[in-house]
């Protein structure tokens, strides 16, 4: 059975992309065999693409750390030919072939049933970015944060998580502060949620001292660096951050004194080897109480599109969710 895949090789002058027709033959054995129908473009994507260690060691390789469609063929009681999945992350596009190819063959233990909610297509405009956003803020709430505590920031606000995690605090009640490079944004954050904005240079202000005014009743962090410490500095006493990514810097700049003086808190969140029950639990709360309309968040790519859309994701200069559709 032949289908159409992204494929990137390693070759002496660097990494070559192309979409190629490859067989079920060649996957690995598992399963379920998945027809995928949408898939997404995530940060961690274009690490794959473009060969980070720590991602993707063996090539050629499909990439695609997301995968939503319809059940082929199940050798698990759980999963029946015909029903709609979703797969993310564990080793998924990583050393796996992954999304952006239109079948994959994986363990039962890495899928989760389609909610009620959602469709393979809405689950994608989530995807690993939107469920990292979502895992965060629920790990938020667990630690005690509420809208009456103060405005909660979220930098990178313009990307995949970021921009979700916008979304999502503005529907629950929160005020939303969006910190951004790019200005040229404000008004589509401002349509997410977002009441202010701080730029990329004043999330870099006041490095050199331990503590900030108290300002944020808690945090989504998605780049890391000192924008991060700035951040903690900043938090209310008592107050939380969930810490996502490293967009600008794994480092992390700070002293002990706001967890000393201020009570509060580093959350860590890995949306990638959450184990299957909590998955699946939080896709149901977002197919469910937590449902919203991210259409004006997505931006639609065929496989063909993702060798121009690799680089830009690198760069930062994403805006919203890429979501590829397999069909194209
Ligand atoms: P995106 O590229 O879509 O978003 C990242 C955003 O960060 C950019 O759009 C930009 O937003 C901002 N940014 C980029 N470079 C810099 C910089 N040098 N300094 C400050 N800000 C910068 O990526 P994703 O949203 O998909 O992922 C964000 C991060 O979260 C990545 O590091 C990713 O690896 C991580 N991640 C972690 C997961 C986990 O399980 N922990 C799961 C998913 C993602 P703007 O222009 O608005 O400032």
């Amino acid at each position: 059975m032949g289908f159409k895949a992204f494929r990137v090789e390693k070759t002496d002058s660097g990494f070559k992309y192309s979409v190629q027709e490859r067989d079920v033959a060649e996957l690995p054995d598992g399963d379920v065999l998945i027809d995928v129908q949408f898939s997404s473009l995530n940060y961690k994507d274009a690490l794959s693409a473009t060969g980070n260690p720590g991602v993707t060691r063996k090539f050629p390789h499909t990439p695609g750390i997301d995968a939503a469609g319809i059940v082929l063929e199940s050798r698990s009681p759980e999963f029946r030919a015909g029903q709609a999945v979703l797969v993310m992350g564990y080793d998924l596009g990583m050393n796996t072939p992954g999304g952006y190819g239109q079948r994959i063959r994986v363990p039962a233990t890495w899928v989760v049933a389609m909610p009620s909610g959602l469709t393979p297509e809405t689950s994608m405009h989530w995807g690993t970015a939107g469920f990292t956003a979502a895992l965060a803020v629920e790990k938020l709430l667990h630690q005690g944060m509420t809208p009456a505590g103060g405005p909660v920031v979220v930098t990178g606000a313009s990307g995949g998580v970021g921009c979700v995690a916008v979304k999502l605090l503005s529907t629950l009640g929160f005020q939303v502060t969006a910190v951004t490079g790019k200005a040229e944004q404000h008004t589509w954050l401002k349509s997410l949620g977002a009441t202010e904005f701080m730029s990329r240079g004043q999330a870099l202000e006041g490095a050199d001292r331990p503590l900030g005014k108290e300002r944020f009743g808690g945090a989504i962090d998605t780049v890391g660096g000192v924008p991060l410490a700035n951040i903690v500095k900043s938090l209310k006493h008592s107050a939380s951050v969930a810490v996502c990514g490293l967009a600008a810097s794994a480092e992390f700049p700070i002293t002990v004194l706001p967890f000393i003086l201020r009570h509060v808190n580093v959350l860590g969140v890995d949306s990638v080897e959450l184990p299957i029950n909590h998955k699946r639990a939080l896709w149901n709360r977002m197919g469910g109480e937590w449902r919203v309309d991210l259409s004006a968040t997505v931006q639609k790519l065929a496989l063909k599109d993702l060798e121009a859309a690799v680089p830009r994701i690198l760069q930062g200069g994403m805006v919203g969710r890429g979501v590829v559709d397999l069909s194209l």
